[in-house]
């Protein structure tokens, strides 16, 4: 079909110093823990996203010398000659597909580890380092030509190994440009300090240091966090900002700016919506005539369109819209924008980052899959055999077997007990502020429409029984899971004494709107994750007073992963939510829960005429085991293989939930695999 011409503009090249790019669709720097420990992995992601139709595609933060050294995180390096060939991979596999390659250098100053190189960390001033017990030591002048020196470097390397655009990078708290502009960090009495034109003179100097050195056939950008969202302390978007980008406004080809710290930039779709952005950006296209690029979770065409005809924005900048979706921009402008696989905002790709392992994506279950899988996020085998498949259960699991075995031809026939699909995507996306998590369920339910192949019963309770008569050769079981409520979990291998009365709770009683009749409630979570929280907001909104007691130091610890961490815990006390930390619930006798303490205090007891447990799951295995239970009469039946995914394998995250259907998919009448499915780094001896 062809594109929208409402949609025309998006399409229209820009000049961005000495290059251009082809359309305004723009992939910004994003993290992905593959960095300089998988280049051929990193490569081929970013060649996806050129292939599906960005006109520009950065990598994430580049490291630039050993004393701007992240480890243990996994980012982008280029300390020396040698790391060149690793980045050349990217720019080829972007170039490939017409696209411009985009280096976002840094040295991350205050925030660096130097744990692997073991070199003393540099500042602005002396001054604790951001993450660890140990201090930054202050730069003295020949640090800050060395520094300099270092940065003009990395953009020469830069444009040996191919990159189109060089960044100078002042986001995020990450780095030294930043540092020492803000004036809490830099306390310096020379003139690199003091007033404001001393504070940027760094700043401004790397940016001339970059154009002299690569400028006349690569463009310079900048990326600049406008706002830190710490009042006085920090830069303001209507403060000193202001007069950054008026005083830079036409030195570097382009502007890329957000808010810091990166838990605001990539603001979780709990706590924000699609361009929660917006208001702190809008002033920069008014001080410079260079194409300006900003970020806001922006997933929606029309509203594209706006931020360009309302001169908010030249380039619509994406880290996770491209990563939920690499044909984005292909989608658009083939007509077929119903087609995107919107991002949820829930920061599952954020987490790989934070744990130092490849990245995924709940929405894209091929992200990070490209080189080790060889997995194309809109390319799947055609189908090996005329076998037909029955799944039982429209969960998320469910859901993208059915869609992924559809795409690949075979008959398929998705059975769901309820009326409503999608599973815990449906019932969690109620709760509050997970409403865009229903885009698991939409996506995949627009693309099993399309599908002539696929049947979908609702309504439909499946038993073996029914299931063997069916006699389909392949039984997918995509059954889920429920939340226990006799509170065993990770802290209690057996009940809670006095859990299991009609006053506890589960998290499936509360989302099925089962809630207690009478408060004080207390929400026990085990758990770590989100659920705890949501539960307690939910049950707080509908005027319980409640209590949220956790075994962890900190409420919802795992999601410092996610960069919910903070927002959470405002949120719970915003909503006058009372927290107690670092201590379990042993019993509960109607009226009040015991509580221990994890480090010897002595003990607590919190009134409460309800509890809810979250604290594990157990996989809906019944009707696996049934089936089991009569291979004879399975094989009579003409099933060749039953199979379970997601949840009801090993109750998890969404994000697994859909790996596991997709994964099943693909590997159906595939070649069998050895024990180790996936490529990867290994070494080998030179000289073997
Ligand atoms: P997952 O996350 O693994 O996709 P969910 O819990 O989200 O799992 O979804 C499981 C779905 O399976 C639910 O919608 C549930 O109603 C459905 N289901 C469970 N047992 C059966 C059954 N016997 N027949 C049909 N559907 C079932
Ligand atoms: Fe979006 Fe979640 Fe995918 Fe990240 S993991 S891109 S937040 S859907």
């Amino acid at each position: 079909m062809p594109r929208d011409s409402r949609y025309d503009i998006l399409f229209e090249p820009v000049k961005i110093g000495p290059v251009t790019a082809k359309n305004r669709f723009f992939q910004v720097p994003h993290c992905n823990g593959m960095g300089h420990h998988n280049p051929e992995g990193h490569a081929a992601m970013r060649g996806m996203k050129a292939e599906g139709g960005w006109a520009v595609i950065a990598t994430e933060e580049v490291e630039i010398h050993p004393s701007g050294d992240v480890t243990p995180y996994i980012e982008g390096r280029l300390w020396d000659d040698k790391d060149i060939p690793g980045h050349a991979l990217m720019c080829e596999a972007v170039h490939r597909h017409g696209a411009l390659a985009a280096i976002e250098l840094t040295h991350n100053g205050t925030s660096v580890s130097n744990l692997s190189s073991r070199e003393p960390a540099i500042g602005p001033s002396h001054q604790m380092t951001n993450y660890w017990p140990w201090q930054a030591r202050a730069m003295d002048k020949q640090d800050i030509l060395d520094y300099r020196r270092w940065h003009r470097d990395a953009a020469l390397r830069s444009k040996k190994a191919g990159f189109d655009i060089v960044y100078v990078y002042a986001a995020h708290d990450l780095s030294l440009a930043l540092h020492f502009l803000q004036k809490r960090r830099n306390r310096r009495t020379d003139e690199y300090g003091g007033a404001f034109e001393n504070r940027i003179r760094l700043f401004r100097e790397l940016i001339e240091d970059a154009k002299d050195a690569i400028g006349d056939t690569c463009a310079v950008a900048v990326r600049f966090g406008v706002d830190e969202k710490m009042g006085a302390d920090g830069l303001l978007h209507d403060g000193e900002s202001r007069d950054v980008i008026a005083m830079l406004a036409e030195l570097p080809d382009l502007w890329d700016v957000n808010v810091s710290p990166w838990r605001h930039d990539s603001a979780v779709s709990r706590f924000s919506e699609e361009g929660h952005q917006d208001p702190f950006i809008t002033f920069v296209k008014q001080l410079t005539t260079k194409p300006v690029v900003g970020v806001g979770r922006y997933t929606s065409p029309d509203r594209m369109v706006q931020l360009i005809k309302r001169g908010v924005l030249d380039f619509i900048g994406a880290a996770r819209p491209s990563i939920a979706d690499p044909f984005l921009p292909k989608k658009i402008e083939e007509g077929r924008p119903d087609d995107i696989r919107e991002c949820i905002g829930c920061n599952i790709c954020v987490s790989s980052d934070m744990t130092m392992s490849a990245i995924r994506c709940t929405q894209n279950p091929t992200m990070g899959e490209e080189w080790r899988k060889g997995w194309h996020p809109e390319i799947v085998p055609a189908k090996q055999s005329t076998d037909r498949v029955l799944i039982v259960g429209a969960g998320p699991a469910g859901l993208e077997a059915a869609r992924a075995l559809g795409q690949r031809g075979y008959e398929v026939h998705l059975a769901e007990a309820g009326t409503e699909l999608g599973g815990r995507v449906s019932r969690e996306s109620k709760l509050p502020g997970l409403a865009a998590w229903g885009r698991v369920r939409d996506y995949r339910l627009t693309q099993l429409d399309k599908l002539a192949n696929v049947e979908i019963y609702r309504d439909s309770m499946l038993t073996a029984a029914q299931i063997r008569e069916f006699g389909f050769e392949r039984v997918v079981l995509a059954t889920g899971a429920r939340w226990c409520s006799d509170g065993v979990g990770r802290s209690h291998w057996n009940p809670i004494p006095g859990f299991g009365g009609p006053q506890v709770f589960s998290p499936d009683d509360i989302m099925d709107g089962r809630l207690p009749a009478q408060g004080p409630v207390v929400v026990f979570d085990d758990d770590h994750y989100y659920m705890g929280s949501v539960i307690a907001e939910r049950l707080a909104m509908a005027g319980l007073g409640v209590t949220l007691v956790t075994t962890g130091d900190v409420v919802a610890s795992w999601t410092s992963n996610t960069l919910e961490l903070i927002p959470i815990n405002l949120q719970l006390r915003r909503l006058g939510i009372a927290v107690v930390t670092a201590h379990d619930v042993v019993g509960f006798d109607g009226n009040a829960v015991t509580l221990a303490s994890n480090y010897g205090e002595p003990g607590r007891v919190v009134p409460a005429r309800a509890v809810v447990a979250v604290t594990s799951r157990l996989p809906e295995e019944a009707l696996y085991q049934a089936l089991l239970a009569e291979p004879e009469a399975l094989r009579d039946a003409g099933v060749k293989t039953v199979t379970r995914i997601g949840d009801c394998l090993a109750p998890g995250l969404i994000a697994q939930a859909v790996y596991g259907g997709h994964r099943y998919a693909r590997e159906l009448d595939a070649p069998p695999q050895g024990e180790v499915s996936f490529k990867r780094v290994v070494w080998a001896p030179a000289n073997p």
